[in-house]
């Protein structure tokens, strides 16, 4: 394994493999599919699953699964092998193309927010073909769509393909109104997700239940040391965590994966990776590999991979960033400002497209990112507000507010605007001048999306951006195509939405917190701290018709989303508290009182030493300190379970919003009191890991 270029990709059914081991015929038919989206012809399937079988069979596989992303969030499988008996007690290997196709999972046990009762529970998966299938594990795996016998999506990738058959439909529209003659075959949106995690010594974490249990700690005084001293950020990777690294490039390049960069990121023991781009199912898929791969080959290395958004308080957690733009199937990038004015005029339109999108749908991009764990994340001044705006940077919003400056224009004189559309610059794709803290930031040619947590699946960002800009290009393109003067509509169609929608550009800091009152007071934007407030908001009736509307999601498929999510964040935030008093009472108490006896005892023993001898005060204080804080501790303890035992009323939402309340609260109470026990304590006594291990603890 040494030449990159030579073993890339060589576990997956890729391109080049299809067209040596594919009859010429079904090769273009299967890629014609894959590059332009034509359906699948159902003739060539059994012809594809039989090169499909070989292949893998030669790599040493027994076994294949339709690989699929359930509401979960994380990636399923149902291993089956390729054995068939013939009788006299033998096997072939067989492969069937209705078993390449479709698949039939006993998958009742996945969350499906009430779409299905057990009695129907079975779903099945169907395979889609754009996103390449691969070898992990001695498994075939085949990246498939999972959805129930009615129809109905019970998965992230269905969805997301049809938020991308969505953008794809309006921005042909569009696209066919700029050339009617245009050879574009299909319009996708492109997606690099950049991830961040954490990697811990294996044997520290084992010592930790709350890690074990949760992702994160759940206690945890701050160490002496922490982030301040940026020394961390892009720093020399200690030879554990290059090791890890490594293996993890070429196992991801072995599937295909475009590992390009791997650096340290901003707290001690945080790293991110970031793949080059490729279309958004599949950057989606690749991310999911991503995820599961680091976990994995982490644990070879003796480490622990967490991908939770918020592992150490007062440390920076982890988020995904989510690079987009929309791409020409001849390669287009539509974000890329142009050569000529006809060209800059269909950046604009695009980029008014988006500007629209994420302000008139702020609240289902904040959604996308709404976790239990990512809620500790977004504004704590570490990771953009839960306040969705848009950083474009002084130039172009200088030329957009040019643009809308120009009063209502004769259309015989359009060309006279146009030239303002003609002097767009090149924007330099220069890191320096740019905002970092802006949730969404146009970089160029792209725009980054930075509020998804970094264990979640950015399936659900990639819809609902799909979907919103596929709603802006469906109000222009029927504006454009009912006008008789082009020229005029565009430009109406530009200066109106940067009329309208002015309010969501924010080039300054996102992390003051005198935005986030001038975002809500004076602009009207939307704050969403937490899941309860933001996910109920899915089901606001312009959000339904939004879906609905262009076919993303049905009604309830949309309520059962919202179901699944504040259940995971009632189910997440009850399991994290019952860790916290599980801890209490087993680990962190008894260590509290077993230094306060010692310092009791040690204090009884020096007063017994006739007096004027030696002092006691500092035992004495020590005792009496850990004392009460025990108390304090153990009466925050009974509290949480009291609350746990009354929150479990009403329906899901009503649930959500005491766990924010009331549970919350209480586990952040009994926090404190356990972390200032543990500031006073002595290390030996101390039953878990500290902080300082933790996060400096790797070789
Ligand atoms: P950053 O300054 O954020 O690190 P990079 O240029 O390194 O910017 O890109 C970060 C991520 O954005 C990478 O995953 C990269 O592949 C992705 N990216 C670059 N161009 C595009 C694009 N046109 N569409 C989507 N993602 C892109
Ligand atoms: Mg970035």
């Amino acid at each position: 394994m040494s030449i990159v270029s030579e073993y890339f990709g060589c576990l997956t059914f890729n391109d080049g493999t299809m067209k040596e081991r594919l009859p010429r015929d079904t090769y273009q038919s299967l890629k014609k599919t894959i590059d332009e989206g034509r359906g699948l012809d159902p003739e060539i399937a059994s012809v594809v699953a039989n090169a499909m079988k070989d292949w893998a069979i030669e790599k040493g596989c027994t076994h294949y699964t339709h690989w699929f992303q359930p509401l979960s969030g994380v990636t399923a499988e149902k291993h089956e092998s390729f054995i068939s008996p013939v009788g006299d007690g033998k096997v072939i290997m067989e492969f069937s193309g209705k078993e390449l196709v479709r698949g039939e999972p006993d998958a009742s046990s996945f969350p499906s927010g009430g779409l299905r009762a057990t009695f129907e529970a079975r779903g099945y998966t169907a395979w889609d073909p754009t996103s390449y299938a691969f070898i992990k594990d001695r498994t075939l795996c085949i990246p498939t769509a999972f959805c129930s016998y009615g129809g109905e999506a019970l998965d992230k990738k269905t969805p997301l393909l049809r938020s991308m058959a969505a953008i794809n439909t309006q921005a042909m529209r569009i696209l066919r109104l700029f050339d009617p003659t245009t050879k574009v075959a299909c319009v996708r949106t492109s997606v690099g997700a950049e991830q961040e995690y954490f990697l811990v010594p294996k044997h520290l974490y084992n010592q930790r239940r709350d890690l074990i249990f949760t992702g994160r700690t759940l206690f945890g005084a701050k160490p002496p040391k922490g982030q301040e001293l940026d020394d961390h950020y892009f720093g020399t990777i200690k030879p554990a965590v290059d090791s890890f690294m490594k293996e993890l490039d070429e196992e991801l390049w072995k599937l295909g994966i475009l590992a390009k960069t791997e650096h340290n990121e901003t707290a001690p023991a945080q790293h991110e990776l970031a793949p080059i781009f490729t279309q958004a199912n599949i950057a989606t898929d690749h991310n999911q590999l991503i995820m599961e791969m680091m976990q994995k080959i982490a644990k070879r290395h003796d480490l622990v991979c967490l991908l939770h958004e918020k592992p150490f308080e007062g440390v920076n957690g982890s988020g995904k960033h989510n690079n987009w733009s929309i791409a020409t199937s001849d390669g287009t990038n539509l974000l890329t400002p142009g050569e000529t004015p006809a060209q800059n005029a269909r950046f604009l339109l695009f980029l008014c497209a988006v500007i629209k999108a994420v302000d008139e749908y702020q609240d289902l991009l904040r959604i996308s990112a709404a976790t239990a764990g990512n809620d500790h994340r977004l504004g704590a001044a570490e990771a953009p507000p839960a306040v969705i705006s848009i950083f474009l940077g002084d130039e172009l919003t200088s030329i957009l507010d040019a643009l809308e400056a120009h009063q209502q224009v004769d259309s015989k004189k359009a060309d006279q605007l146009q030239l303002g559309v003609d002097v767009l610059p090149k924007f330099p794709k220069d890191n320096t001048d740019r905002n970092r803290t802006s949730p969404f930031a146009f970089t160029g040619n792209k725009f980054e999306f930075r509020m998804v947590g970094s264990s979640n699946s950015v399936a659900d960002c990639n819809v609902a951006l799909n979907t919103a800009v596929a709603e802006s290009l469906r109000v222009f393109a029927d504006r454009l195509e009912a006008a008789d003067d082009f020229t005029y509509m565009l430009n109406h169609l530009i200066r109106k939405t940067v009329r309208e929608h002015r309010r969501v550009i924010f080039n300054g800091n996102g992390y003051d917190e005198d935005w986030i009152r001038r975002a809500t007071e004076e602009r009207g934007l939307l704050n969403l701290p937490s899941v309860p407030d933001a996910l109920p908001r899915m089901l606001d009736e312009k959000n339904v018709s939004l879906f609905t509307r262009h076919k993303v999601y049905t009604e309830a498929e949309i309520r059962s989303r919202v179901e699944v999510a504040l259940g995971n964040y009632v189910k997440t935030t009850r399991i994290e508290a019952n860790t916290m008093i599980d801890m209490v009472w087993r680990e962190i108490l008894p260590a509290v009182e077993a230094y306060g006896k010692d310092m009791a005892d040690t204090a009884l023993s020096k007063l017994a030493l006739p007096a004027g001898t030696v002092s006691a005060d500092v035992e004495l204080k020590l005792a009496a300190r850990l004392s009460s804080l025990a108390s304090r501790i153990a009466g925050c303890a009974e509290e949480l379970a009291n609350t746990l035992g009354e929150i479990g009323k009403g329906d899901l939402e009503t649930q959500s919003r005491a766990v924010r309340d009331r549970l919350i609260p209480a586990m952040e109470e009994l926090r404190r009191a356990a972390d200032e026990a543990e500031t006073v304590t002595a290390e030996k006594y101390w039953p878990f890991p500290t902080y300082a291990a933790l996060l400096f603890g790797v070789e």
